[in-house]
């Protein structure tokens, strides 16, 4: 028995390094990281990851609930997989981060940093994920869940994004994300520095970050927001059926632009607590700053992330188009 979030909470080491049970043998391969294998052939290959942003919470407990029913037999394996726990300093802090972001330090791009546990903690990420994908039966398919909740309220609660790339998207990913109730589905039009675009790119993952409801305290969640994520994964580890879809149609929006912020008179013209998919129509003013003003030019168009707080060169919001 491995609770590995108590064991990142309390920042200690378990009695018991590696061991098996019935159905898997395991091996924790240090802070917030757990390998299962099962005993019996497998072929999918899964990378399980949450808190990446140490204060998103639920998605920790809801990894946490799916390790301790592997180990108490109410759950089987039936893939391979490697539980993470991202930034563990900063999910025993209940922050985001502490220095600097993790999701834009993948692919290498820690190294632009100064070198802190944060990005250290990114360079052992991805090592440990490519010693694990390296590992496994080469037959099998690779998938990555990453699990994150957001920061701001959202008019579509619950969705997914596609890093970029230029391989076919996985049908069965994207049928697994249906089958999560997940509200919409959206595709990256840009190279990015993210968990998910690496291992895309370094190991032709079939890849996605999951957005799920808002980030609250240890404690604060309700579990039953994320049941339906939770029914998913649990059978994807099992292999068996996919939940039936509760809601309508999932709808689907690929990034179409970014506004940038470019100088420090920049202003969105959304309110402060704009929600995620707010849309804008033709014509309409989006930014406003020195170098111009931003206008739609398209029937309409939603915002995903829009922080006019980001420091002067990043972007500011990404701008979407609904795919018929
Ligand atoms: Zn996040």
């Amino acid at each position: 028995m491995v609770d590995l979030l108590t064991l990142t909470l309390e920042q200690r080491v378990p009695v018991q390094m590696q061991g098996e049970t019935a159905g898997f043998t395991w091996q924790w391969l240090g802070e917030g990281l757990l390998q299962c294998t099962p005993k019996t052939a497998y072929r999918k290959t899964m990378l399980l990851s949450a808190g990446i942003h140490g204060n998103e919470t639920a998605p920790i407990e809801l990894l946490a609930n799916i390790i301790n029913d592997l180990f108490a037999q109410r759950l089987t394996l039936a893939v391979r997989v490697l539980f993470v726990f991202g930034n563990p300093e900063a999910i025993r802090h209940g922050v985001r981060y502490l220095e600097n972001d993790m999701n834009r330090m993948f692919c290498g791009a820690y190294q632009q940093l100064a070198q802190d546990p944060e990005t250290e903690r990114a360079a052992h990420l991805e090592q440990v994920t490519a010693q694990f994908f390296a590992d496994s039966e080469v037959d099998t398919r690779r998938y990555h869940y990453d699990l994150h909740t957001a920061i701001r309220a959202s008019r579509l609660p619950v969705f997914a994004l596609f890093p970029y790339q230029t391989q076919p998207y996985d049908d069965f990913l994207i049928q697994s994300l249906k089958a999560a109730d997940l509200d919409a589905l959206v595709y990256h039009n840009a190279v990015g520095k993210t968990f998910t675009h690496f291992t895309v790119e370094r190991f032709q993952a079939a890849s996605s970050t999951l957005e799920l409801g808002k980030a609250k305290p240890f404690g604060e969640n309700d579990l039953a927001e994320f049941a339906s994520t939770d029914q998913m994964l649990r059978a994807v580890l099992a292999d068996q059926a996919l939940p039936i879809r509760q809601k309508s149609d999932i709808r689907q929006f690929k990034v179409v632009d970014s506004v940038l912020k470019q100088s420090e008179d920049f202003q969105l013209k959304l309110s402060a607590d704009a929600p995620n998919f707010s849309t804008f129509q033709k014509g309409e003013l989006i930014a406003t700053q020195q170098a111009g003003d931003y206008v739609v030019h398209d029937q309409q168009v939603w915002i995903l992330f829009p922080n006019p707080k980001v420091k002067t060169g990043l972007r500011a919001g990404l701008i979407l188009k609904e795919i018929e």
